[in-house]
């Protein structure tokens, strides 16, 4: 049996969602100045004072906070853009810490959900900053509050379903928005900006061919995932700092292992597109995700979101079937062969079957139908 290592109910408290400045709110003068902390960046042309200036007025929303989402929030972050929210609906865990930079062997043994462990992370090196930690499956029902605020969203997901559906809303409220994928060691990347270049669905009018092999599948090495965030990151602060004459208009591939690099050009929209010429946002029309999807390998989820959960109650009553831990965003439930991970809202990731009906009669068994 797998041992449950995560900490007792008593890890975690004082958390809200957001996290920023420690210092000043205890009415101390801030470590670092700010024109220390990011001199060598002001020094960079292309940046500059008036740049600084913008980043630190700037929002972005980072979907999805694996490998790639950890490193755009950490570039981002450390270049001192001033607001950034980081949605993910998922926890920590040890295979993670190869390569997603945010993460420790802490945050992994207490099965942190990784929305919450990336905020603190940024708030210890900068208090500056906003960053705030939605741990929440993006879905239509919830898009408008979760991306509403954003100058720019960036892909952190690992999902064409949720790349498609942030697509759909980009297009409408006419945001723009930067692709990231990376499997094995191919990355790719595209900015989307709206009434000028090709969208995803200009690019991808269908799922793309060998979308379906995943890190799970094929593996990755951190450095490809590392190297297409550093460059979607790059684009983004040419966004936020007005430097559009410089953004990449074409959908930018390379494999670092084979060395082989691609460039497509996407500088325009294709006259048919169904979603950003004929405005058809069916993802945004959609119910979302169906109430069980398959989430990686030999895990399901069930995308419950409307029971809400005491922790204690529940560890109380699951704990004469079985292993029990919790803290104060994760409940985690182990009865041989199954893993199960509940979250607040009622959502849950069962491990150890990839087969929705075992998952459904599980979650209706012990947590409620
Ligand atoms: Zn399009």
């Amino acid at each position: 049996m797998r041992t449950p290592t995560m900490a007792s109910s008593t890890a975690v408290h004082d958390l809200p969602g957001t996290y920023n400045n420690g210092l000043h709110r205890a009415g101390m003068m801030p470590l670092v100045e700010l024109e220390d902390r990011y001199s060598r960046q002001v020094l960079f042309r292309g940046i500059g004072g008036e740049g600084q200036r913008k980043l630190a007025a700037s929002s972005v929303v980072i979907v999805g906070c694996g490998a790639t989402g950890s490193t755009l929030a950490s570039l981002l972050a450390r270049a001192g853009v001033g607001r950034i929210r980081i949605l993910d609906r998922d926890y920590v865990e040890p295979s993670n810490l190869q390569r997603q930079s945010l993460f420790d062997e802490a945050d992994a043994a207490d099965s942190m959900p990784k929305a919450v462990a990336a905020a603190r992370k940024i708030a210890a090196f900068n208090s500056e900053i906003t960053a705030e930690a939605k741990v929440e499956d993006l879905v239509p029902a919830n898009i408008d509050q979760l991306l509403s605020g954003a100058q720019v969203i960036l892909d952190g997901t690992d999902n064409f379903e949720t790349r498609y559906l942030i697509n759909d809303y980009a297009a409408k409220n006419q945001l723009p928005w930067i692709y990231t994928a990376a499997v094995g060691s191919y990355g790719v990347t595209l900015n989307v900006l709206p009434g000028q270049t090709a969208c995803l669905a200009c690019v991808f009018p269908e799922l793309p061919h060998g979308a379906f092999e995943t890190c799970d599948t094929a593996g990755i090495l951190g450095s490809t995932v590392n190297l297409a965030a550093s460059i979607a990151a790059t684009e983004a602060l040419k966004l936020l700092v007005g430097a559009e004459e410089q953004l990449r208009r074409t959908l930018l591939s390379f494999d670092v292992w084979s060395n082989e690099r691609a460039e497509i050009a996407a500088d325009r929209p294709r006259p048919d597109c169904r979603t950003c010429q004929r405005r058809d946002f069916v993802h945004l029309a959609g119910e979302g995700r169906p109430y069980i999807t398959l989430c990686g390998r030999n895990s399901v989820q069930i995308h419950e979101r409307h029971r809400p959960l005491d922790f204690s109650q529940m560890a109380d009553r699951l704990r004469p079937h079985g292993t029990v831990r919790h803290n104060d965003f994760v409940l985690k439930f182990w009865r041989e062969p199954y893993e199960v991970t509940l979250f607040p809202d009622g959502r849950a990731i069962i491990k150890g079957t990839s087969d929705p009906a075992v998952a459904r009669s599980l979650y209706a068994r012990f947590v409620g139908s």
